[in-house]
């Protein structure tokens, strides 16, 4: 279960340019404007926006795993979805070594959210 096949390759790098496009074309989205913090191993604290991780392509998206759906109802049994990690990557800039962080929802969440239109369309000039 552990073998990446090509195909699974191919999909996650389709997977991430997609989302580097989404982002960049949903520069307004509220969701975005979210921050993640990073800490490194060297003390310094990097903060970032959603969007400049994800338009600038500064993440790798990690292994496919299923979890069990927390909207099970009595009728569904059991049901698992796919869930596909994405892992944040940012060189430090005080001491060069890899800043990592798993961004909080997976790319099955994030999608949708960067597909919605959004309402205020005077942003956009
Ligand atoms: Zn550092």
């Amino acid at each position: 279960m552990e073998d990446r096949t090509k195909e699974d390759i191919i999909n996650l790098k389709f997977m991430k340019e997609l989302l580097v496009s989404l982002s960049q074309k949903n520069r307004y989205n509220r969701f975005l404007k979210n921050k993640v913090e990073l800490k490194c191993k060297c003390g310094h604290i990097e903060t970032l926006t959603y969007y400049d991780f994800l338009a600038g392509g500064e993440f790798n998206l990690g292994q496919p795993f299923s979890v069990v759906s927390p909207f099970i109802t009595e009728s569904i049994y059991d049901e698992t979805i796919t869930a596909t990690p994405i892992n944040l990557i940012k060189k430090c800039p005080e001491c060069g070594e890899d800043i990592l962080a798993i961004f909080p929802i997976s790319v099955e969440n994030l999608v949708p959210l960067l597909q919605v239109r959004q309402p205020d369309p005077q942003m956009y000039g």
